[in-house]
């Protein structure tokens, strides 16, 4: 994801659609459509998250310190979809230019946009309670997969999907969004060629 930080005020923030701006007033910035982005001012500096470093971290927060490290860095000069406003038209140009030759024009934005793109905001799951051990959990986020206490049931997917772990009877749910439990297939029998079923 793309942010900006104001070298004046030393606020640092995140990208809209709709243009914001620091506390001082001379940094602002917004995204123009797609990953491209735009920001004006001469105390701004371009900043970016690596989306996979830092959806981890979040994902792994520990509870004891060290807090869990995430790659950030400040953008290079010339980067095609995150630009300064004033160079912006010759930025728009020389894209426009190298599109006539599509090779060039996605090795341009492959550096930057690869790693920087928008992060959707985490959506937590339906909840639910183990029937076992009285735990309620929840799925933060795609990928958040989480165990009761005694690790009779666990759910994944936040809100994206849900992914139910364990016996449907241990299963109850909590409030809204519940998927219905699904019937555990009957465990697969794998029979060695050639061995006798036991
Ligand atoms: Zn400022
Ligand atoms: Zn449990």
């Amino acid at each position: 994801m793309k942010l900006l930080y104001c070298s004046r005020c030393g606020d640092v923030f995140n990208l809209k659609l709709q243009e914001k701006t620091c506390s001082c007033g001379e940094t602002s910035g917004s995204y123009t459509g797609g990953l491209n982005a735009v920001f004006k001012g001469k105390y701004a500096k371009p900043l970016g998250f690596a989306n996979n470093s830092f959806v981890d971290a979040l994902k792994y927060q520990p509870s004891k310190p060290p807090g869990r490290l995430f790659t950030a860095f400040v953008i290079e000069k010339n980067c095609e979809t995150f630009a300064h406003k004033d160079k912006f038209t010759r930025m728009t140009a020389s894209l426009k230019k190298a599109k006539s030759t599509k090779k060039t024009a996605k090795e341009a934005r492959k550096n930057c946009d690869r790693q920087i793109g928008v992060v959707s905001p985490l959506k937590a799951g339906p909840k639910y309670r183990c029937k076992k051990c009285d735990d309620v959990i929840q799925s933060k986020g795609r990928h958040d997969f989480v165990w009761c206490k005694c690790g009779a049931i666990a759910v994944d997917g936040g809100n994206d999907y849900t992914r139910l772990i364990g016996r449907p009877e241990d299963q109850d749910c909590v409030g809204e969004n519940c998927v219905p439990p699904k019937p555990i297939p009957p465990p697969v029998r794998i029979i060695k060629e050639g061995s006798q079923p036991r």
